[in-house]
């Protein structure tokens, strides 16, 4: 009874509220068209207009199998990036949903720095099409979203990296701590930094308060951009040197490099 009167008034509602697009604020159009693209993404249409949609880029392949950035020349297939090969990481793997372009870097500001936490559903939603194209759900044991020092907590109001999962981590099975990790001192931000200065800035900067909880398991770390990879990297070592198996990464957007 409820669903049908909610359909017989949505036209009404609709002419009285239009639905806008959470990015740039237009209205939606109230055909939802389909989507070409990527098929995965016609989810976003009551969040994000048809052009926003559009401006998302999916990560396509070929990828580094470890740090999961993608190379310019598609035919090749997947390898190690020069980074990698190098080798001074602490995780097995990174994989993201998106480049950090267009739509998806608009709609983090929004989130992070505009306090827009209407977007977590569309996002976090992206965030588990990435998880499930990249992870094997019985093969992981634990997601710990990248912690905020307490005073940017209270600032913010909120953790970006738990609302990426928190929606869905329950239905997938998968248990979440948001304690264990803890960011013990504040760093400057990252967009003033050269990498090797990002390093420095992020060392010690965390701390593990119950390293028993992660020894001999599989541990994601959720991050929403993965930039030169210093901050996960070295909430990675941590939780290797605690004795996990292994530790990935996995953000909602992918910057790359140049
Ligand atoms: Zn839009
Ligand atoms: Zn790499």
């Amino acid at each position: 009874m409820n669903r049908l009167l909610e359909n017989l008034l949505r036209p009404f509602w609709e002419a009285l509220f239009p639905a806008i697009c959470l990015v740039c604020h237009s209205y939606l159009p109230s055909q939802r068209e389909e989507y070409s693209k990527d098929p995965t993404l016609d989810n976003l249409a009551p969040y994000f207009c048809p052009s926003c949609r559009e401006d998302i880029q999916p990560v396509h392949f070929p990828i580094c199998n470890r740090c999961g950035i993608p190379f310019a020349l598609r035919e090749d297939e997947n390898h190690l990036c020069g980074e990698c090969i190098e080798g001074n990481g602490y995780f097995r793997k990174a994989r993201a949903f998106g480049l950090y372009t267009g739509t998806l870097r608009k709609a983090i500001h929004l989130l992070k720095f505009g306090k827009r936490t209407g977007l977590a559903r569309p996002l976090g939603a992206l965030s588990r099409l990435a998880f499930s194209r990249f992870w094997d759900k019985d093969l992981v044991d634990l997601l710990i979203p990248v912690p905020l020092h307490i005073k940017r907590l209270r600032e913010r109001g909120f953790n970006q990296s738990f609302l990426l999962i928190k929606e869905w981590v329950r239905e997938e099975g998968i248990a979440c701590d948001t304690g264990i990790l803890r960011r013990v001192r504040q760093t400057r931000p990252h967009s003033e930094l050269s990498r090797k200065e990002r390093i420095s800035n992020v060392r010690g900067a965390f701390k593990l308060t119950r390293p028993e909880k992660v020894k001999d398991r599989t541990v994601i770390l959720v991050d929403d951009v993965y930039t030169t990879g210093a901050t996960v990297n070295e909430c990675a070592r941590l939780i290797k040197e605690a004795g996990a198996k292994d530790v990935d990464i996995l953000t909602l957007a992918r910057a790359v490099r140049g």
